[in-house]
């Protein structure tokens, strides 16, 4: 049974048809990479995971559970986190306060504590700046606390919108370094970017969106090679 199975998801915004039946699922273990060019519908599929965001038709399940209609807090108690576009760090709130906040859903201090410390160790840069104001923080920097505090969840799957948008080729590289020794720390990775190549780099399979529809699928080395992937998305 997969971990996270969407099937022939339908989401309009209004009179807009922007999820035209997409089906694709995550196994236990896996980095997914969804890629697509803008505005393909790739942050309407995971805010519609995240009960974000209201199908008029289709099914999300995760861990064999109808996830469909479950609220966003109630899904985030179930075990997966969302990293969102655009990082939405708490700006007012210190790097400390916002990491507390990612573990919300949580009661026992000394678990929510070895976390924080997981944290730290994974993003040092965190731990020094702790006491800093997020919004003072910069794009790779909020980009690490976004992630840091949707690990402090404890997830068993991370859903990432964009991670490497807006940042430098070696920031970009240092995140693509962080979400691989997620993964490899046991957390399953569902993958959004616009950045095919990278995606595809660290990924076992990927889902191509165009226009609200999947075009293409498949083992992720194997669409780096492939030819119509090649001209539309790598710029080769
Ligand atoms: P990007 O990388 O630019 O975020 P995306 O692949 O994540 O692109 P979405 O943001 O999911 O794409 O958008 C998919 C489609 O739905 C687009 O045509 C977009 O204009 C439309 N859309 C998104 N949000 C809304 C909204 N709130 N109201 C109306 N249309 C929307």
């Amino acid at each position: 049974m997969a971990m996270l199975e969407v099937k022939d998801l339908q989401v309009y915004y209004g009179m807009i048809h922007a999820i035209k039946g997409v089906s694709f699922h995550v196994n236990e273990g896996e980095i997914i990479a969804l890629i697509g060019a803008n505005g393909a519908g790739k942050t309407t599929i995971l805010h519609t995971i995240t009960g974000l965001l209201t199908p008029k038709g289709g099914q999300v399940m995760f861990e064999g559970k109808d996830i469909t209609k479950t609220p966003a807090h109630k899904i985030v108690e179930l075990g997966m986190a969302h990293v969102p576009e655009g990082r939405r760090v708490f700006a007012q709130l210190s790097v400390y306060q916002n990491l507390k906040m990612g573990a919300y859903t949580r009661s026992d201090k000394n678990e929510i504590e070895e976390s924080l410390e997981m944290v730290y160790k994974r993003f040092p840069r965190l731990e020094e700046r702790k006491n800093q104001m997020a919004g003072t923080l910069s794009g790779g920097e909020q980009q690490m606390l976004a992630m840091g505090r949707a690990l402090m969840s404890k997830p068993r799957i991370i859903l990432m919108d964009e991670p490497s948008m807006g940042l430098s080729p070696i920031l970009v590289n240092e995140i693509f370094d962080i979400i691989q020794s997620v993964s490899a720390s046991g957390t399953t990775v569902l993958l959004v970017e616009q950045n095919a190549k990278k995606a595809l780099a660290i990924a076992d399979r990927a889902y191509v969106l165009e226009t609200g529809k999947i075009s293409l699928d498949g083992n992720a080395k194997d669409l780096l090679n492939d030819d119509s992937i090649k001209k539309a998305y790598l710029g080769e």
